[in-house]
């Protein structure tokens, strides 16, 4: 597929997963041998997980602060800030990266709906708003407390917790008129449904990834390549 023509009344919704960043060096979710960075999800990234062995969990998000913080925002991250510079509020972007690349790319105009890497929240969900947190933790003694005593948590949404502000991301969907999915295998929901809520509304939808999606099917178009390669100079504006 060529370039993408976006006309002035287009409205774009943007979704990005994972491999959106895997050529900034972070690693997807779905690796051949099925371990996240070397860990079972179910290890580190569940309700029951962070119950059994919060030291454990912070281990593992230690760790992807870590790697995080020594990544860069590579040239897909960059296209989609500059579209956004180009388009204001025509322009919405949704991640389901915990990672900071985006922001550090520029993008303002921007929604995590699985949480933020870089930030933690009362476990005890007393309603105190998330606060920055770029500690790389050694040992559970060093967490802070709320102010309320509840130890704080990452503020990532765990498997089987219900994503950040589906209202909003519902209300955009319904509003694009295009939608362009990124580096996501559509295998998490609720992100793989976004397509067909957006089709629903007769917007065009279009896929940028090395490899098919598992909801392919859904998309007006495929795009297969490396997001970072695919991406610039790609959005046409009329
Ligand atoms: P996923 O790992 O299930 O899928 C990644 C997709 O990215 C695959 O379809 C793959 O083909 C594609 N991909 C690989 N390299 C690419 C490239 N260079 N350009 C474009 N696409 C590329 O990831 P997911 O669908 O986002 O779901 C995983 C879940 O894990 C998400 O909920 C997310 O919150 C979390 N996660 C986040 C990060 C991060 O913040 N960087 C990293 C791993 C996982």
């Amino acid at each position: 597929m060529d370039r993408i023509a976006i006309a002035p009344k287009d409205r774009v919704f943007v979704l990005t997963g994972a491999g959106i960043s895997a050529e900034s060096g972070l690693p997807t979710f779905r690796a051949e041998d099925g371990l996240w960075a070397g860990y079972r999800v179910e290890d580190v990234c569940t309700p029951d997980a962070w119950k059994r062995d919060p030291a454990g969990v912070w281990a593992f998000y230690s760790a992807r602060r870590a790697s995080g913080q020594k990544a860069m925002p590579n040239p897909a991250h960059i296209a989609l800030a500059e579209l956004e510079r180009q388009l204001g509020d025509r322009f919405f972007l949704c991640t389901q990266n915990v990672d900071d690349l985006h922001e550090r790319a520029g993008s303002k105009r921007l929604l995590h709906m699985h949480g933020e890497l870089e930030k933690a929240r009362c476990e005890r969900e007393c309603g105190r708003a998330p606060v920055e947190d770029h500690a790389i933790y050694q040992n559970l003694a060093e967490v802070g407390r709320c102010a309320c005593g509840g130890r704080l948590r990452p503020h990532i949404v765990f498997f089987g917790e219900i994503p950040l502000e589906m209202d909003r991301i519902q209300d955009e969907i319904a509003k694009a008129t295009l939608m362009v999915v990124v580096g996501t295998s559509g295998s998490v929901y609720p992100a793989a449904n976004f397509v067909h809520w957006a089709r629903q509304g007769g917007a065009r939808t279009v896929y940028i990834g090395p490899e098919q999606p598992l909801n392919a099917h859904a998309f007006t178009n495929v795009v297969l390549g490396k997001a970072g390669e695919v991406m610039p100079g790609w959005f046409q504006l009329e």
